[in-house]
């Protein structure tokens, strides 16, 4: 199960270096998850200070 960074992502990065895969990068307007290579262990989600990420 991939998971995707709503629009209510602050773009704070804390996420991006939380995935061991490092599969987020900074989008335009907020981060964004390679959801294709994602393994869905939810490290991101647990380190989002906004609980912008979600399971698809
Ligand atoms: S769920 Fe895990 S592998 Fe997928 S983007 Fe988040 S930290 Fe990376
Ligand atoms: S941790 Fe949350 S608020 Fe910060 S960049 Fe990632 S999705 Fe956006």
């Amino acid at each position: 199960m991939a998971y995707v960074i709503t629009d209510a992502c602050a773009k704070c990065g804390s996420c991006a270096d939380a995935c061991p895969m490092e599969l987020i990068t900074e989008g335009e307007d907020k981060y964004v998850i390679n959801a294709d290579e994602c393994v869905g262990c939810g490290s991101c989600a647990d380190a989002c200070p906004m609980e912008a990420i979600v399971e698809e």
